[in-house]
């Protein structure tokens, strides 16, 4: 999608604090992040949101997550906790779509969320 901001973010077009990439995701820091640990683990690959999967992409799916737990493991985080959540459409708070696992830690998180 030529006009998405993420896609240009795995492309290299636009700068972000690149903290892992792969054959099939890319990992940067949030620019607004709210803890002191706060990555975007993204696709390659562009897909608007989570109503946009298909079986074919499950691997995927799993290559982020399992980039989350790596990522929390490298930071210590593994052990004291994490969070990993992905927004869906306007009421959750979706404002990038494509989408975009956030991984969050360092601070206690309170449940339920805002
Ligand atoms: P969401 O609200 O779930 O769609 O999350 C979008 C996230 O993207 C927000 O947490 C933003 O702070 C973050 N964001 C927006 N633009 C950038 C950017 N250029 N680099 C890094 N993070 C960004
Ligand atoms: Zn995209």
């Amino acid at each position: 999608m030529s006009d998405c901001l993420f896609c240009k973010i795995a492309a290299g077009e636009i700068p972000a604090a690149i903290v892992h990439q792969d054959e099939a995701v890319v990992a940067f820091k949030d620019i607004n992040a709210q803890a002191p640990l706060h990555v975007l683990i993204i696709p390659r690959r562009h897909i608007a949101t989570l109503n946009d999967l298909s079986p074919d992409d499950d691997g995927l799916v799993g290559s982020m997550l399992r980039t989350a737990a790596a990522l929390a493991q490298q930071h210590g985080y593994h052990e004291r906790g994490y969070r990993t959540v992905f927004n869906t459409n306007r009421e959750a708070g979706q404002t990038v779509f494509h989408i975009h696992l956030h991984l969050l830690a360092g601070r206690w998180l309170t449940w339920p969320p805002g």
